[in-house]
């Protein structure tokens, strides 16, 4: 039973597997995907990239619970900033998921998946109050946000889009393409789930503006930090 910790783009991941504090034990080929088998703190990890979109992160996230029989997981990423005052270099952790291109009204309310009756997926209440706690001692100089991140299959670079997104879903921090899938495959499952993203623009215009120098000399070094800081802390608390 491991704790599964996945990223979207190569750089994070490649970031969190430098770590010297994890021990890399084997790797295992399923669904495309190279899965890194390891021990962190004396715990079994699986480390993956989902790749990006919606359907590649469901896809990673089941085989990481029926293959790998993954007991949790710990998604690692960056953003676009929504709401007013989430600015480049916060970080925010997911209390709550949505998909913002789920749509099959009249039949279902918007963004209702149908038939689940649920339009927001809640994260796991400990695991995300532990990657709090891991924000604060790694990055004691982030500004960290929690609550609501929206997710879909696009890439938000327009103030237009941003700014439906905004009407739509006021109190959605953040923006993504991952996160609202692996929360409702975790739903489905019935197993604990965390994200935390370092906001890498503000969904605008200059959204792919330094983009990939954010990833580099921003983003991998936050997820390292706070994942070397999540790793040291939760599993001693299970
Ligand atoms: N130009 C980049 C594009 C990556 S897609 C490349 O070629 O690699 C963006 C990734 O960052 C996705 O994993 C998504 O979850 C996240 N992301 C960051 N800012 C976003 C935004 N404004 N809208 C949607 N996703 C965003």
């Amino acid at each position: 039973m491991s704790i599964a910790i996945v990223a979207a783009l190569q750089e994070e991941l490649s970031a969190v597997l430098t770590l010297a504090s994890l021990q890399q034990r084997g790797r295992a080929v399923v669904g495309g995907r190279e899965h890194f088998l390891g021990l962190w703190a004396g715990q079994p990890v699986v480390t993956v990239l989902s790749r990006i979109g919606k359907v590649a992160a469901a896809s990673t996230a089941t085989a990481l619970v029926t293959h790998f029989q993954a007991r949790a997981i710990v998604f690692t990423g960056v953003a676009g900033g929504l709401r007013q005052g989430v600015q480049v270099g916060d970080v925010v952790v997911a209390r709550e998921f949505l998909q913002h291109d789920m749509d099959a009204s009249p039949l279902f309310p918007q963004h209702e998946v149908p038939l689940t009756g649920k339009s927001r997926f809640q994260t796991d209440p400990a695991l995300s109050d532990a990657l709090c706690a891991a924000v604060r001692q790694g990055l004691p100089q982030a500004r960290l946000h929690e609550g609501l991140v929206i997710s879909g299959d696009r890439f938000v670079s327009s103030s237009a889009h941003a700014r439906t997104l905004r009407d739509h879903t006021p109190d959605a921090l953040a923006v993504e393409m991952e996160g609202a899938a692996i929360a409702q495959v975790c739903h489905d499952f019935g197993i604990p789930f965390a994200a935390v993203r370092t906001i890498s623009d503000r969904a605008d215009e200059a959204a792919s503006v330094d983009f990939q120098r954010f990833i580099n000399t921003v983003a991998s070094p936050y997820s390292a930090a706070i994942l070397g800081a999540f790793m040291a802390r939760w599993p001693a608390q299970r």
